[in-house]
């Protein structure tokens, strides 16, 4: 056995920066997810978006892909000498040309909130003498505009590298994130100088990651994209979609239905709940999140992983609740992927046409995986309702980062389950600072089932963002 690849999982490494590398723009749409396939003469690269995945995108792969195979045929080139140097410099110049749009997004979120909430923090006079903190503020003032105006989005390339090889730097707010009575305003800057970076690190992890995969590499390697899902409208009728109608349909009991209504009651308004479901929930249109696309398309289609005992699925965004969920209860044994555990309303099970490859037995796998999904969807709301502290906050005043939810599950997976929850309507009473909630909910492509939790505005914006959802 290689032990130094055993502790290294360089597929994971090499699939996470490239689908990091896809998602160019902020958007939820363009969430990518990438898997290797391994062929008997090539690898292929399989990429899906949220929302399908565009030809430019498929082209810059094809562009990296060039980079990837010529290191994996010059295996002289490595990080320490000036082969693998000049080409991470190429690859690096060309990853972040492609993603200015969303490394532009992250410099927006930067200048307008997060930079003059720190720099606010730091002009009292205390912070005069502290040398780390006059370093740090200089480097903002000189780096983050350019004679006096802001950067524009071809600025980007060199800001992102800049911010990379200046990271030491940004220590500085760690500590003020531990010494001040305010810590997420220190946080939350900290994050994005890191962001604006994160490209240059995803570069230099295809580079090592294809050095130790060169073998398998250099065979050849070619793109292929599975197309994106058909929007569907959500399946929900307001006649089952409430608080009271989800209750019954998760409790057989009555007493734990009544009591579990009762204590819902002292956290939430149920009525306020209710008008927020029908208002919210009932005019979305579900999609397959693009790691289900991935994993069905392998169901469908029987290929072989790179590495069959290590079935991993790069995402450029951790996996929301749902998809993590399906990930973990799936036979098929596949690698379990980081996870932001939020919650999403549009969120549907992969659609299975009758005529498809192994239509039948994907079609047992969702409803065997459904049922353990419902057990710990189940579980974690009785868990969160049981445990949950205080009465219903009318005002706006919590930072709580999304740990409540509320879910509904029906309990029947034949018939049309309807079912609903919601999730984060805390988030509704309370919301964070940061704009924009979320939400999350999972429908059944067939009408066979649904699992559904709920929440709040857009559930693009959030997807795209950090901020969501939390359980
Ligand atoms: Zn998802």
């Amino acid at each position: 056995m290689n032990l130094f690849r055993y502790f290294k999982p360089w597929e994971k490494s090499f699939v996470d920066a490239l689908s990091y590398a896809c998602a160019y723009k902020k958007e939820a749409a363009y969430v990518t997810a990438v898997a290797l396939e391994k062929r008997p003469d090539e690898i292929v690269v399989w990429l899906a978006a949220n929302q399908g995945v565009e030809p430019a995108v498929v082209n810059f792969v094809n562009n990296t892909l060039i980079i990837v195979q010529w290191l994996a045929a010059n295996p002289s080139a490595h990080l320490r000498n000036e082969d693998g140097k000049a080409t991470l410099r190429l690859l690096t110049e060309q990853v972040l040309r492609f993603n200015s749009p969303k490394i532009k997004a992250y410099y927006g979120q930067i200048m307008n909130l997060a930079a003059p909430a720190v720099m606010g923090k730091l002009s009292g006079k205390e912070y005069e003498g502290d040398s780390e903190i006059v370093i740090f503020k200089q480097w903002l003032s000189e780096n983050l505009q350019k004679n006096g105006v802001q950067l524009q989005e071809a600025d980007m390339v060199n800001l992102a590298s800049k911010c990379h090889d200046s990271r030491h730097i940004f220590g500085v707010l760690r500590r003020l994130a531990i010494e001040s009575h305010d810590p997420p305003t220190f946080e939350r800057l900290f994050k994005l100088l890191g962001k604006l970076g994160k490209h240059v690190v995803m570069c230099k992890r295809i580079v090592e990651a294809t050095r130790v995969l060169r073998s398998d590499f250099a065979r050849g390697m070619r793109v292929e994209t599975v197309p994106g899902s058909r929007p569907v409208p959500m399946p929900f009728t307001p006649r089952k979609y409430n608080i009271r109608d989800i209750s019954n349909r998760m409790f057989r009991d009555t007493t734990e239905r009544d009591q579990f209504i009762s204590r819902l009651r002292t956290i939430y308004n149920p009525d306020e709940l209710d008008r927020l479901l029908a208002q919210e929930h009932l005019s979305g249109k579900t999609i397959v999140h693009a790691e289900l696309l991935i994993l069905d398309h392998f169901e469908r289609t029987g290929g072989d992983f790179l590495n069959n005992a290590d079935k991993y699925i790069g995402c450029s965004k951790p996996a929301c609740y749902l998809c993590y969920q399906y990930i973990c209860s799936h036979p098929g044994g596949y690698v379990r992927p980081p996870s932001h555990q939020k919650l999403y309303v549009k969120w549907r099970l992969p659609d299975i046409r009758e005529n498809e490859r192994n239509a039948a037995t994907r079609l047992r796998n969702q409803d065997q995986i459904l049922r353990r999904m419902i057990e710990f969807v189940r579980r974690d709301l009785k868990n969160d309702i049981a445990n949950r502290v205080g009465k219903l906050k009318p005002h706006p005043d919590s930072t709580a980062g999304g740990t409540s939810t509320v879910f509904e599950i029906g309990t029947g997976l034949e018939a049309s389950m309807g079912s609903l929850s919601f999730q984060e309507l805390r988030q509704q009473f309370e919301p964070e600072p940061k704009p924009g909630i979320s939400s999350a909910s999972a429908s059944s492509a067939q009408s066979r089932s649904s699992i559904i939790t709920a929440s709040s505005e857009s559930d693009e914006a959030e997807y795209s963002s950090d901020g969501g959802v939390g359980i």
